[in-house]
């Protein structure tokens, strides 16, 4: 009996302190989001899903040899300036996001968004095709260019940005360096 009445005395004592937890919280704003309502604005550098910038890419397929699971499926047709691609595909059912793809891609065509969410009932739905076989990328860099398809690689842009910014510079010191025109100069006799 005695131990009944301590077992209600303790379901009581335990509920009480439940319910002052809760209503301390009742006051406070509160913490957690209305998933999928809502979503937390992710930091710039967060790596989500894998995506292609099918226009930057030109089908090296270093992305999917260094691939460790092999989700990266790339089809092409044809040879030098007729080379074209009509399939880049990525199986998110096997993407571990590891990042290599990212890293090996020498046009950063290969990038993570910061898209984390695809629940999805049909596991087909994952992979997920980022051409269409109705309009084939064209692989080489000329008729890339022809066709306006070509995007300068990070090193290109990064070679331009320096190149340009030693010249700012050089022009600057060249600025500083002029000598002061001499104290006759322009004297009217
Ligand atoms: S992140 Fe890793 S696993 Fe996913 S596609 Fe790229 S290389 Fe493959
Ligand atoms: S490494 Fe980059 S450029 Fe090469 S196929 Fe992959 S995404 Fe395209």
């Amino acid at each position: 009996m005695t131990q009944y009445l301590r077992d209600i005395k303790d379901a009581v004592v335990s509920a009480f302190k439940g319910m002052g937890i809760t209503s301390k919280h009742l006051a406070k704003k509160p913490v957690t989001l209305q998933y999928p309502d809502e979503r937390w604005v992710l930091p710039e550098r967060f790596k989500g899903f894998i995506i292609n910038d099918t226009h930057r890419c030109d089908a090296c397929l270093r992305c999917a040899k260094v691939c460790p699971v092999d989700c990266i499926y790339i089809e092409t047709t044809g040879k030098a300036k007729d080379r074209y691609m009509y399939r880049y595909a990525i199986d998110y059912n096997k993407c571990i996001w590891c990042g290599l793809c990212v890293a090996e891609c020498p046009t950063d065509a290969c990038q993570h968004s910061l898209d984390y969410d695809h629940a999805l009932y049909d596991r087909t739905r994952l992979v997920y095709e980022f051409t269409s076989p109705a309009k084939p990328i064209p692989c080489h860099k000329e008729t890339r260019l022809e066709q306006g398809y070509y995007v300068p690689n990070a090193d290109e842009e990064r070679a331009k940005l320096a190149a340009k910014k030693e010249a700012e510079l050089k022009k600057a010191e060249d600025e500083t360096a002029a000598p002061d025109p001499s104290p006759d100069e322009g004297k009217v006799e």
